[in-house]
C-alpha cells in the first residue's frame, strides 16, 4: 500500500516525495520505475517517449497562473487561438484559464504521479514543443505515439498509466499528452478536497500576490466538480 501524502506534498509545497531522474525531471520512485518500463516497450514500438512537463511546484504553478491572469502569458482557446484577455470579464477569464491551467494546490503535477509527454524521435531537436491539440490530433505529428498508447492503455498494458483527461467533460480540455500513475494517484485524488485547496491559498500561506484569488473564492465548489474533481472512471479500478 502506497504511503499517503501529507497536505504540503499534495498542494505542491513539499517536495520530499520526489525523485530527480538523470534528465532532471522529477517524479515519486515507484512512478519513475513504471515510466522506465513504458519507455522501454514504446523504444520497441519505435517511439521515444520523452517527458515534457513532471513535477511542478506550487510557486511554479502560480508563476504560470498569474502570468496567464495578467496576460503576460497567451490565453487559448479550445482550437488553439489566442484570446484577447482584456476583453473577458474577470469570471470569463477564470474560466478561460482553468480551461488549460490548474489553480497553484491543485495541480495533478504535484503529486509526481502526473506527466505529460512526447515522441522526441518524431521532431527534431531544435522543434519548438507546445504541447497544442492540434499536436495529437489525428494526423499531427505526435498522434502515432498516441494511438500506439491508446492501444496499450485499451490492453491493460500501460504500466499503471492512464489518461485523466482524454476527453472532454466540460471542464479540462482534453489533454491527450497528460499521463497518470494510477496506483498512486486515485488516492491522492481522494486524499485532495476543497478545504484543502481552501487552506492552501490562504493568504497566509500564498508567497505573494495570487489574481484572480476573489473569483476563486466565490465559486470554488463549483471549480472542484468542474476543473479539479475527475470522475473515477478515467481508469481501471485500482486496489489500493
Ligand atoms: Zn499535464
Amino acid at each position: 500500500m502506497a504511503k499517503a501524502l501529507n497536505r504540503r506534498q499534495l498542494t505542491g509545497r513539499d517536495e520530499t516525495h520526489l525523485v530527480t531522474l538523470a534528465n532532471g525531471h522529477r517524479l515519486q520512485s515507484e512512478v519513475a520505475r513504471a515510466f522506465t518500463a513504458l519507455q522501454l516497450d514504446a523504444r520497441n514500438a519505435g517511439f521515444e517517449l520523452s517527458i515534457a512537463s513532471s513535477f511542478r511546484s506550487f510557486c511554479r504553478q502560480l508563476t504560470i497562473w498569474n502570468g496567464k491572469a495578467a496576460g503576460t502569458r497567451p490565453i487559448h482557446d479550445d482550437l488553439g487561438r489566442p484570446m484577447p484577455i482584456e476583453r473577458l470579464s474577470r469570471a470569463e477569464q477564470l474560466h478561460a484559464i482553468l480551461r488549460f491551467s490548474a489553480i497553484p494546490g491543485a495541480s495533478r503535477h504535484h503529486w509526481g504521479t502526473d506527466l505529460d509527454v512526447y515522441d522526441s524521435a518524431a521532431v527534431p531537436p531544435d522543434y519548438p514543443l507546445q504541447l497544442s491539440p492540434s499536436e495529437v490530433a489525428a494526423g499531427g505529428v505526435f498522434d502515432p505515439l498516441h494511438c500506439w498508447l491508446d492501444a496499450r492503455l485499451a490492453a491493460g498494458e500501460s504500466h499503471g498509466f492512464f489518461r485523466p483527461y482524454g476527453i472532454d467533460r466540460g471542464g479540462v480540455a482534453p489533454e491527450r499528452w497528460h499521463l497518470s500513475y494510477a496506483p498512486l494517484s486515485v488516492a491522492c485524488a481522494a486524499q485532495f478536497s476543497g478545504a484543502m485547496l481552501a487552506f492552501c491559498l490562504d493568504a497566509e500561506e500564498v508567497e505573494g500576490e495570487m489574481l484572480l484569488k476573489a473569483e476563486i473564492d466565490a465559486d470554488l465548489s463549483q471549480i472542484m466538480t468542474r476543473y479539479v474533481a475527475v470522475p473515477e472512471d478515467w481508469c481501471p479500478s485500482v486496489s489500493l
